[in-house]
């Protein structure tokens, strides 16, 4: 219950296309020092840390005394939850000072021995814990909803009322805990990410005379390069790799979407969708309405493929094309100007989130730079309830950089002004909410430098940007999506996965998506693998929130655009109030309905008026279609 987890943020690296980012940054010897986290916010010294946490472990085996205690009265239970809540708090914190820490200096074994230390803590808290959910589940439905409106167990309140909605589906205390017992033997995620990260023995070829690894990053990095016989060659030596491995890695996926299947029938849902929307309180009409919408627009994401052909000057537009940047001229930038940038774009936020962003961008709060032994991508981790956020990014001065750090700051302002607002219970927000928070900055930074743009190019450049991300998020997760969809679709209906099933159905969607039978691309077979290469269908239907959020972020941002006073109030408190509802209940109250077709219409209108501007700029400057 209440459970606080760190928050990685995963939208970079869905971007870049990595599977799994390799844990460490390559890096000159002769690098100058870099600014470093203000740890001590969290604790003064490591010896002060490690006397909280032996203290809060014997704090946390007490907690048994509450055992028995939670249905006698709500006074009794608040007090509970209460004193529960405070060693939440303090082991949430211990985590985020031991888990930085590491995630700076990864070679350190020390510091990595404290970050365990913080795991097996949250690991004894959980378990100690665990009788919470079942004494409540045993209560009736009725007389948990009517505790949750008591003053008493105010902080409560959701985690109360969604207890008592999902009642008919916990089962009795006994089977709850033997299936929890058995979880880690029924994922094969962990199996999956070790023969796609570690044992294939990846391939090589030559790029430009020199020999160059295709391991996923590498992947990840040649697939974009200028020179399209070496794009082929990547895409047809990494697939044809992967493939190899075909049955395996159907045979993978096959167990798992059968154990999400199982486990929504054991616990009563009529399908394995409803039951994963369930748990994070989200209505499987979101779902259906993102894919029915995505598949009506198909005409919008192929009108930027042909907008991409146009640019690369090419007679037939190929897979292996879709990665290569529409200009190749990229601007830089320093950190400093990252910061000037983002706060100018976000100043439609109005002034205490302007005054919140520029503390936390001059404080010691982010650790920007690559260094030798730190982890590689960004996050936002704002888990110390108490101090702030810390921001983890690798600043490489590019404009992605740029976005990166808009992005994280958006997740770190919104947990600061979730902790203004809420108590510890509430303040706390779901993924579904998160990447709305840090997605709307993006489009604000976005607008601002296409509005700010100074030539022709400059502007195509950051048109490029925002089409390429609206691809990757919005139609590329619908694809994902609706992949998932069907795959447990056909375990559901008693079928199983092979290797070769699932590369034709992915074959499919990918031939729907991206027009082949309309002409507009062309996808050698050998591609249909690429379903093998996606860790997230480990993660039960996940990826839907990528292409929720960014179509919830752009509707916001096209409200605080217009200048309606009461859109800017809508959107902060929707920052405001946390994890005090379902996320699709926050978004919808602050103006924006998931569920239905508006929203989705609207990030179409706005993709279709890029590609319109993008195609009068190239009409008007032919010099541009000259590649180099
Ligand atoms: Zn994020």
């Amino acid at each position: 219950m209440l459970r606080r987890t760190l928050r990685p943020c995963l939208a970079t690296a869905l971007l870049s296309g990595l599977n799994l980012a390799p844990l460490q940054m390559a890096l000159a010897e002769d690098t100058p020092p870099r600014p470093h986290w203000a740890l001590a916010d969290l604790y003064p010294s490591v010896t002060a840390w490690q006397q909280t946490l032996d203290r809060t472990r014997d704090d946390i085996d007490r907690l048994t005394r509450f055992k028995g205690t939670l249905s006698q009265s709500p006074e009794a239970l608040a007090s509970a939850l209460d004193a529960i809540g405070r060693i939440e708090k303090t082991t949430a914190r211990l985590s985020v000072y031991a888990g930085l820490d590491a995630d700076e200096d990864l070679n350190s074994s020390k510091k990595r021995e404290r970050a365990a230390q913080t795991t097996r803590l949250q690991a004894r808290l959980n378990s100690v814990t665990g009788y919470v959910t079942p004494e409540l589940a045993a209560m009736t439905p009725d007389e948990l909803a009517r505790w949750a409106k008591l003053p008493a167990l105010s902080d409560y309140r959701y985690f109360l009322t969604r207890l008592a909605e999902r009642a008919p589906h916990i089962l009795s205390a006994d089977t709850e805990s033997a299936l929890a017992a058995m979880a880690p033997v029924t994922s094969t995620e962990n199996s999956y990410a070790l023969l796609a990260n570690a044992d294939i023995p990846w391939p090589a070829i030559t790029i430009d005379g020199v020999s160059r690894t295709l391991d996923p990053s590498g992947y990840a990095h040649w697939r974009k390069v200028d020179e399209r016989d070496a794009r082929e060659q990547v895409f047809d030596t990494f697939w044809a790799t992967f493939h190899q491995y075909a049955d395996t890695f159907g045979s993978l996926l096959d167990h798992d979407v059968t154990a999400h299947v199982t486990s929504a029938r054991l616990h009563h849902y009529d399908s394995a969708l409803s039951a994963a929307l369930d748990s994070n309180d989200i209505p499987v009409a979101v779902y259906d309405q993102l894919v029915h919408s995505a598949n009506a627009h198909l005409d919008t994401l192929q009108r930027y493929l042909r907008l991409r052909q146009r640019l690369l000057g090419v007679t037939t537009l190929h897979y292996y094309d879709i990665y290569p940047p529409l200009i190749q001229k990229a601007p830089e930038f320093t950190l400093d100007q990252a910061r000037q940038l983002t706060m100018e774009a976000t100043r439609p936020l109005g002034e205490h989130y302007q005054a919140l962003l520029d503390k936390a961008l001059h404080a010691n709060w982010t650790s920007p730079y690559p260094s030798k032994g730190k982890r590689s991508g960004a996050y936002m981790n704002g888990a110390a309830y108490d101090v702030h956020p810390y921001v983890l990014m690798n600043f490489n001065g590019r404009f992605g950089d740029v976005s990166t750090y808009a992005h994280e700051w958006g997740h770190g302002v919104h947990s600061m002004l979730a902790t203004e607002a809420q108590p510890w219970a509430t303040a706390d927000y779901s993924i579904f909410t998160a990447e709305v928070a840090s997605t709307v900055n993006e489009m604000l930074l976005s607008d601002h430098m296409m509005a700010t743009a100074t030539t022709p190019e400059n502007k195509l450049f950051y048109i490029g940007q925002a089409l390429e991300s609206l691809r990757a998020t919005f139609f590329r997760q619908t694809q994902f999506a609706e992949f998932e969809r069907e795959i447990h679709d056909v375990v559901e209906q008693g079928g199983s996965l092979s290797g070769q099933r699932l590369s034709r159905m992915y074959g499919e969607l990918l031939h729907k998506y991206y027009g082949v039978d309309k002409g507009v691309m062309e996808i050698k077979p050998a591609y249909n693998i690429e379903w093998a290469y996606v860790p997230h269908f480990y993660y039960n239907f996940y990826v839907y929130q990528y292409a929720t959020s960014v179509t919830a972020a752009r509707a916001l941002a096209d409200r605080l655009a217009s200048g309606d006073p009461a859109a800017r109030a809508d959107y902060l408190t929707l920052l405001k109030r946390g994890g005090a509802d379902s996320g699709y209940q926050l978004i919808r109250d602050a103006g924006v309905d998931l569920a239905e077709p508006a929203p989705y219409e609207a990030l179409m209108r706005y993709m279709n008026g890029l590609i319109d501007q993008a195609n009068t700029l190239l009409d008007q400057h032919p010099e541009l279609l000259e590649r180099s």
